[in-house]
């Protein structure tokens, strides 16, 4: 079980509150000078004590930080109440501002093959405040770093955790920074397995924000991905293709926010034939974007990452197809805090 969300304890201690009170104290947490309740004016000095008392200011804490050697990549271990550990990490970006990786659970119970977080299991998922505190927790940290760029303009899903495993707390996180902060919708990328139930009510869902989805495809073929990602059901290929014509139709104008992601292992899914067999899929899905990460090394895993040439001559396929195609920067590695290498260890 999670801890109690702020607007649990609020309406436990204000039960009487009109709404905009919650939304009043939401917007406080975002203020750049304010460092508890007590500053914010705009409630009565009574409701600042009882909030003081009852409700956390911030709903984790720092347990350990860590700095890439190039200075590019910082990764905090936070710990949440109940004395669990997580990871979120801040990436300097192309636009040389930050992007945030933000984690939606501790742990994760998708358990694919190469990944660190996914050898670990699930502890709990976390609770929308301790989604939305990883962006206030960089907010804070760049403010107290003023040799360092100071606008955080992206966040993504792409730290420990399934985001579609634990959608409510997601939507609501993604809802708050979008109301609070300058960082829209089309900032914000939510990256998943391919959790294809939740993937269908998203479609129906009018509350959903416009986000970016990427989702991890790692195989064109059913067989070869159940192997390297065993939460595959079957046929999930081609009802992710069908599920990208729906998309297409009822989002057609946000196609581009869709990309699939390809983490590309040596002698496992990098072939000439497996490129050949993906650029096939991704033009039965209406083209979606692809993004190939080269795999990081996670250890006790007997996975390699493939030679750059034969990744180059993989993308040559796709741009040979007019697959737009783009080969994500691997940082942070030196900290363990590339994709696929949260662990959370002490
Ligand atoms: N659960 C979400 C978020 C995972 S992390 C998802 O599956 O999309 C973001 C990306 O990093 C995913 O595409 C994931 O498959 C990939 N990844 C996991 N382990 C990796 C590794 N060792 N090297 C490179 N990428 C990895």
């Amino acid at each position: 079980m999670s801890p109690l969300t702020r607007v649990q304890r609020f309406q436990g201690c204000f039960p009487d509150a009109p709404a905009f009170r919650f939304r009043q104290a939401e917007a406080a947490l975002f203020q750049p000078g304010a460092t508890g309740w007590g500053s914010v004016s705009v409630f009565p000095k009574a409701m600042r004590d009882s909030m003081e008392a009852k409700i956390p200011w911030m709903s984790v804490a720092l347990h350990r930080m860590a700095e890439s050697k190039d200075k590019e990549t910082f990764k905090a271990v936070l710990s949440t109440e109940d004395n669990l550990l997580f990871e979120t990490v801040l990436m300097g970006n192309a636009r040389e501002q930050w992007t945030v990786c933000v984690s939606s659970q501790v742990g994760c119970a998708m358990r694919c093959v190469f990944c660190a977080t996914g050898a670990m299991g699930l502890k709990r998922s976390l609770s929308s405040d301790e989604i939305v505190d990883q962006l206030r927790f960089w907010q804070s940290f760049l403010r107290a770093s003023p040799a360092l760029e100071a606008r955080i303009s992206n966040i993504v899903f792409m730290g420990m955790g399934e985001p579609l495993a634990n959608v409510s707390s997601v939507k609501r996180a993604i809802r708050t920074w979008v109301d609070h902060t300058d960082i829209g919708p089309t900032h914000i990328t939510v990256s998943t397995v391919g959790v294809l139930p939740v993937m269908d009510q998203l479609l129906e869902d009018k509350g959903w924000p416009p986000v970016r989805i990427a989702i991890s495809l790692h195989s064109a073929d059913q067989a070869e991905r159940e192997k390297i990602v065993p939460s595959t059901v079957p046929h999930f290929l081609d009802k992710l293709a069908d599920w990208c014509r729906r998309y297409r139709q009822i989002l057609g104008n946000r196609r581009h926010h869709l990309t699939f992601e390809y983490t590309l292992i040596s002698g496992v899914n990098d072939s000439g034939e497996q490129a050949e067999t993906l650029a096939r899929f991704i033009e039965r899905c209406g083209k979606p974007k692809l993004n190939v990460i080269p795999l990081n090394i996670v250890a006790g895993k007997p996975f390699t990452a493939s030679e750059q040439e034969r990744i180059d001559r993989f993308k040559q396929v796709m741009l040979r197809q007019g697959i737009d195609v783009m080969q994500r920067r691997t940082m942070g590695q030196d900290i363990h805090a590339a994709c696929g290498q949260l662990v959370a260890s002490e």
